[in-house]
């Protein structure tokens, strides 16, 4: 049995950057030729991409999980690690994304747009690259940064011109059959169709599109049935069709109390994009006019539906009766909504905000920790994120750059004491400012590296920040715990 799936979960996680390689050019009679580290290759993203041949979300239904493919990492001799692979998944047209709160990322309409869901993380970069006249020979390069990783929801709101709203088997499929080419399946019971059925229609020199929209039975806004699956499916329609089952036989239905039944749905609904339901034209089409009593019926109720300003038409879904009538009328209305739209739609895109502007941070007091303080934003974390805490050149480095952003001035200004626990994404430091203005220090002369003595000696105004330089690899190492110590 085929399956409705137009809303799924799916967990999104971009490949992680290369690390970047620490290595020295070595030559015969040229020991120490120069910092020679390739930079390690950026992951790969996962991206979205409408593609005109999907038109379910099924394949997300086995598929919760999507990784790009990692960055390579740096190598000696000016090697650069390679990219990771995109991971490019095909999405149908219509399909929206929401993060894991609802809300809106982005909406994917027309073949061929792309959103990056999740981006690969930067490759770090290696020692040649670090290279400067201060640091000619840095004996650590940078990690690669994860990927980004989100939960994310996929929805999928069909796009036709004409929706087609009525109770289940009042010949909503059988009239995209008799309208268009497509073929959905018809049957005498209630959710026949699990997928909306969308049919090209063309008429004169027009071509538009119908879906039937199935499962819209009272309660539908509530959740009731498959409704809410089924009321997102109608929210992009320009026009609206009442189809009307004028031979049913069910106690205590008949044309008006339907339409008014659903009406009432349409209009508990809210719909997240495209405006109130209640704006869009409707047509009335009465059905099955072939059984002699809902012809009778039908002319008794044309009035009724007249008087509400709708047009209404007569039509057999069997005999074909009206349905010029109302294809002319949907050509119409669909017309009449084109034009009045100021132009096609371009993707719609929410750009994810950014945590805090691209070179700020902020400091806060630290909720969890007395007299801690919490550094935010983008450039310190991922400077974190990149920094080998085992390497103490790597750490000194790390220093000097929040002391260049400011970060040792922002948290005097906010009064850390000495000592005081500093956090910065998932690293908490001990915060010791090296000397009264630390930005002296910060100059970026650090270095184990004996070649780079004159640098320690300018470190070594400061006591902690002497302590952490004349650290060597492998000795007095902060154990991979998430405190090092740190002056900057
Ligand atoms: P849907 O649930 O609204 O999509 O309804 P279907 O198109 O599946 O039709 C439900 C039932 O009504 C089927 O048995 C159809 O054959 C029947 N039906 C649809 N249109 C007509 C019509 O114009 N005349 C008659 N007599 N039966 C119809
Ligand atoms: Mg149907």
């Amino acid at each position: 049995m085929s399956r409705f799936v137009d809303r799924t979960t799916l967990w999104v996680a971009a490949g992680n950057g290369g690390n970047g390689c620490a290595s020295v050019h070595r030559e015969k009679f040229k020991p120490l030729g120069g910092p020679d580290g390739g930079n390690g290759g950026r992951g790969g993203d996962v991206v979205f991409v409408v593609d005109p041949g999907v038109h379910t979300l099924l394949d997300f239904h086995y598929r919760r999980q999507a990784k790009g493919g990692n960055g390579k990492q740096g190598r000696g001799s000016m090697c650069n690690g390679s990219a990771g692979d995109d991971l490019v998944l095909a999405v149908p047209d219509g399909t929206v994304v929401l993060d894991a709160n609802g809300a809106q990322l982005a909406d994917l309409v027309g073949v061929g747009t792309r959103f990056v869901a999740a981006a690969g993380g930067k490759g770090g970069l290696g020692n040649a690259a670090l290279a400067s006249t201060a640091r000619k020979a840095p004996g650590f390069a940078l990690l690669g940064e994860p990927g980004e990783e989100h939960e994310l929801v996929l929805e999928l709101r069909s796009l036709a011109d004409v929706g087609l709203v009525g109770f289940p088997s009042a010949g909503k499929s059988s009239l995209v059959a008799a309208l268009s080419s497509a073929r959905p399946k018809i049957a005498d019971y209630p959710f026949t169709t699990l997928v909306p059925q969308l049919g090209v229609v063309s008429a004169g020199d027009q071509t538009f599109t119908v879906a039937d929209v199935p499962g819209l039975i009272p309660g539908a806004a509530s959740g009731r049935g498959l409704g809410l699956e089924f009321l997102r499916h109608i929210e992009r329609c320009a026009v609206l069709v009442h189809v009307v089952d004028c031979a049913t036989l069910e106690p205590g239905r008949d044309p008006v109390s339907d339409v008014d039944a659903l009406e009432a749905e349409l209009a508990l609904y809210t719909p997240g994009l495209g405006g109130d339901l209640a704006d869009r034209p409707r047509i009335v089409a009465l059905n099955k006019i072939d059984v002699p009593d809902a012809s009778e019926l039908a002319e008794m109720v044309t009035g009724e539906f007249a008087d509400r300003g709708w047009p209404v038409v007569s039509i057999s879904t069997a005999s074909h009766a009206g349905l010029r009538e109302l294809t002319y009328l949907m050509v119409d209305r669909v017309t009449g909504h084109r034009a009045a739209l100021p132009a096609p739609e371009p993707t719609r895109l929410v750009l994810r905000p950014r945590a805090v502007g691209e070179i700020g941070f902020t400091v806060a007091a630290d909720p969890d920790e007395d007299g801690g303080f919490v550094v935010r934003g983008e450039k310190p974390e991922r400077w974190v994120r990149q920094t080998q805490f085992d390497n103490d050149e790597a750490v000194g480095f790390l220093a000097d750059r929040l002391a260049r952003l400011g970060v040792e001035d922002a948290l005097a200004a906010a009064g850390a004491k000495p000592g005081a626990p500093v956090t910065i994404g998932p690293v908490t430091f001990d915060w010791e400012p090296s000397t009264p203005s630390g930005a002296m220090v910060a100059l970026g002369h650090r270095g184990t590296d004996p070649r780079l003595a004159k640098a320690t000696r300018i470190n070594a105004a400061g006591r902690k920040s002497a302590k952490v330089a004349r650290r060597t690899p492998g000795e007095d190492e902060p154990e991979g715990e998430a405190t090092a110590e740190l002056s900057w």
